[in-house]
């Protein structure tokens, strides 16, 4: 009897000391929801005169931190997004509700946007691989800007122009609606994004009004061609 109430006390201090152990774990895991803000890579007035300050402020703090604020509220419907990556849960977002492709989408959309530009003197070059390609695909790197402007300023409402690379290697320019991107399985045309840009009118509003072929023209300025270059090599 005596032996049996040792052991249960040694049993009982162990998952004691087990819990104490897990405790600090679990807060860590509340505190860190699987989705993050990132930082900018740069300050917010860095791409200026292309794109203000307050509009870099309240786009990246206020409209890329919502998406990712909703997306983690949605971790209660859907418990299984805690152990998925973003581009995993974007291939099969079908199977999510929309509240999942929208903040999704819109987390990864964003995330992407603040690397795919960098300040003047810091934007590097088009490699001469992916100016290759860009040749074969569009005929110059002149037609593939037009082409991608085309597309941002002609996209209706809200949305997003992309470069892509198709599966079968070529590169495509597509446009997206609100915040779905290729890498859904949802959209029409998919494939690896290579570059984007947001058009909705939060991007660019407070400086350019209903101008978005003006934002277009400037934006081309801080095109970040070194963060190009890397996703066109892997
Ligand atoms: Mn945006």
């Amino acid at each position: 009897m005596r032996k049996t109430h040792r052991f249960a006390r040694i049993a009982y201090l162990l998952l004691i000391a087990l819990l104490a152990l897990a405790q600090p774990a679990l807060a860590a895991d509340a505190e860190q929801s699987p989705f993050r803000l990132p930082e900018l890579p740069y300050a917010v007035n860095a791409l200026e005169p292309a794109i203000d300050a307050r509009t870099m402020e309240i786009h990246h703090g206020r409209h890329h931190r919502a998406y990712v604020d909703n997306l983690n509220a949605k971790l209660v419907d859907f418990p299984a997004l805690a152990d998925s990556s973003i581009e995993s849960v974007l291939a099969k977002v079908s199977t999510f509700d929309a509240a999942v492709r929208n903040n999704g989408g819109g987390h990864y959309n964003h995330s992407l946007f603040w690397e795919f530009m960098a300040p003047v003197g810091k934007t590097g070059e088009p490699s001469a691989e992916l100016v290759a390609a860009i040749n074969k695909d569009f005929g110059s790197l002149d037609a593939f800007k037009k082409a991608f402007s085309e597309a941002g300023a002609k996209q209706f409402g809200s949305g997003w122009a992309w470069l892509i690379r198709q599966e079968d290697g070529s590169l495509a320019v597509t446009a997206t609606a609100n915040q779905d991107n290729p890498l859904m399985d949802v959209v029409a045309t998919r494939g690896t994004p290579l570059l984007a840009v947001d058009v909705w009118e939060h991007a660019y509003y407070l400086q350019y009004q209903n101008k978005r072929v003006d934002y277009l023209a400037q934006w081309w300025s801080v095109v970040n061609w070194n963060a190009v270059n890397a996703r066109f090599e892997n």
